[in-house]
């Protein structure tokens, strides 16, 4: 059975174990491996870092209220969190790091700030 190269779908020939048809595919193939899954954990930790700087400027004095329609209008992406904390009266706070919100009544948020 022949094997074909995953980087340009050539045969390959030679050793039964080759993947790549050659060292230049190989190494093309796992930089654009590398780089997605780099581009992938950048791409994370811009978006926490954002929602983290907008919690930020919404709250701070450690303790207040927001509407949902502030935080969208900001850009914040309620995908990306850091921690859920679910106090034994079963209340589930999300936190971005240290910044934390709660779903309240309405369209509202409670913001809250980690004691460190
Ligand atoms: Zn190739």
């Amino acid at each position: 059975m022949k094997k074909t190269c995953p980087e340009c779908g050539e045969k390959i020939v030679g050793r039964i174990d080759k993947k790549f048809c050659s060292d230049a595919c190989r190494n093309s193939y796992n930089n654009r491996v590398n780089k997605d899954s780099k581009n992938l954990i950048r791409n994370t930790n811009n978006r926490l870092r954002k929602n983290y700087r907008i919690l930020e400027a919404l709250n701070p004095e450690q303790k207040t209220k927001t509407s949902r329609a502030k935080l969208i209008e900001k850009g914040f992406d309620f995908n990306y969190i850091t921690s859920i904390y679910t106090t034994k009266a079963g209340t589930v706070y999300y936190f971005v790091y240290d910044q934390g919100y709660l779903p309240i009544e309405g369209d509202y948020y409670a913001l809250v700030k980690r004691e460190s």
